[in-house]
């Protein structure tokens, strides 16, 4: 097996000067064993760990790599930038220009805002709903995740119930529940908050259904509430233009962040003329949001994904990673289901409460140089080529066949 003598080493050293050695959704500590917490390296689509282990990688940093590690347009455009400044007084040009080609890209957009992180964007989506109606309430699907603030983190620890007291929650894809927590707001509903398509974490995805997309821009039309679009995650993967663009359905408000700057710090916030005002009104900002290394990187990105053609290059990819896996499962008999988009996959196998078989799966598709991710959803990047899958489905085959051994 694979070397990972340094990663035990600086796992030691952080247990002792950071709590936990590590916090949040990169802490491998909640993975099986045989992952690497700590990485050296990363270049196009390969990471090497502190180890010296190299991995074509299926997770692309959680989504913010969708170009490739360190792709040079990207950087040059960054360093251009950073060259004649990043963080000032102001923002530079940078900002302008960045906001003219998300409204130009975003076909939902009549403006655009900047921060740093998805978190950041999706809270200022709220704060915008709340201040354009004065309402309060917030519909927001079980389950789904939109950040760490407290009115949103998944895990209850140094949150108190008033930080979500006015969220109600609904079924993603169904819109009777949908009505039914409208209904519950009392005429004190702000907004209506969905996700790109239900990616949760350890369950199966479900695309968008259009009458679920549509029932929902028809109650926050009906209500007059905001409809808020979470395409932090799934933002520039499905279309450039934002997730719901394919299902007809646009909403007031959009949250980004991600894949934007491929890789560099940056968020923003998406509007229509009828949120303008609201957003004005709000008070919102932090000390490196403006920073202009970021909104160059930004530019470059969007500029590549629409030459290149990149949505269509990302969802090809990962059909045949797909059409791939879907073959060898067969072939040994395996039942396993892979749901979501092809460019942001989950693979969950069947009768695995405990995840034993995905965690064997991928551990050893590890040991073959391909990381994967037994519980979350994964990412394809324009810069995946078909020899990248042909050495993720010989790694795939060997945690197929692992699997199929250890069957009872
Ligand atoms: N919304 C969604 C759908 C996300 O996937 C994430 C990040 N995983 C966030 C919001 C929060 O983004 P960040 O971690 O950059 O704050």
């Amino acid at each position: 097996p694979r070397p990972l003598a340094r990663d035990a080493a600086l796992r030691a050293r952080a247990a002792r000067v950071i709590p936990g050695g590590m916090w949040g959704h990169m802490n491998a500590a909640r993975l099986p064993q045989g992952y690497p917490q700590f990485f050296a390296s990363a270049a196009g689509t390969r990471l090497r760990d502190v180890d010296g282990n190299e991995y074509v990688d299926f997770m692309c940093a959680f989504g913010p790599m969708i170009l490739g590690y360190g792709d040079p347009e990207v950087e040059a455009a960054a360093a251009a930038q950073r060259g004649r400044m990043d963080i000032a007084n102001g923002p530079g040009e940078a900002l302008v220009e960045l906001a003219e080609l998300m409204v130009e890209t975003v076909p939902a957009a009549d403006w655009a805002m900047f921060a740093k992180n998805g978190t950041d964007a999706t809270t200022a989506c709220l704060m915008i709903a709340r201040a354009e109606t004065g309402r309060r309430k917030i519909l927001v699907a079980r389950g789904a995740y939109h950040g760490s603030a407290p009115w949103c983190t998944p895990w209850p620890a140094g949150t108190t119930a008033e930080d979500r007291a006015h969220l109600l929650p609904f079924e993603f894809n169904d819109p009777a529940s949908l009505t039914e927590a409208a209904a519950a707001a009392e005429g004190d509903l702000a907004g209506i908050l969905v996700s790109a398509f239900r990616h949760d974490a350890r369950t199966d995805q479900e695309l968008t259904r259009p009458d679920f997309a549509a029932a929902a821009r028809a109650l926050a039309d009906r209500h007059g509430a905001a409809l808020i679009l979470d395409d932090v995650r799934a933002g520039f993967r499905l279309h450039l233009g934002g997730s719901w663009e394919p299902l007809g359905v646009r909403p007031d408000l959009a949250a980004w962040s991600k894949a934007l700057g491929n890789g560099h710090a940056i968020a923003a916030v998406t509007g229509n003329d009828a949120m303008r005002a609201a957003a004005q009104r709000i008070f919102v900002t932090g000390s490196f949001w403006c920073g202009a290394a970021a909104m160059a990187a930004a530019t470059a990105t969007l500029r590549k994904l629409h030459r290149i053609g990149a949505v269509a290059h990302m969802e090809a990819m990962g059909q045949m990673l797909r059409e791939g896996i879907a073959a060898q499962a067969a072939a040994l008999g395996l039942g396993l289901r892979q749901t979501g988009p092809a460019q942001l996959p989950m693979m969950l196998f069947d009768d695995d409460p405990d995840l034993a078989k995905g965690s064997l799966f991928c551990v050893t598709a590890l040991d073959h140089g391909v990381y994967m991710h037994p519980w979350h959803d994964m990412f394809l990047s324009a810069a995946h080529t078909e020899e990248d899958i042909r050495i993720a489905l010989a790694a795939t085959r060997k945690g197929l066949e692992a699997v199929a051994r250890a069957q009872p």
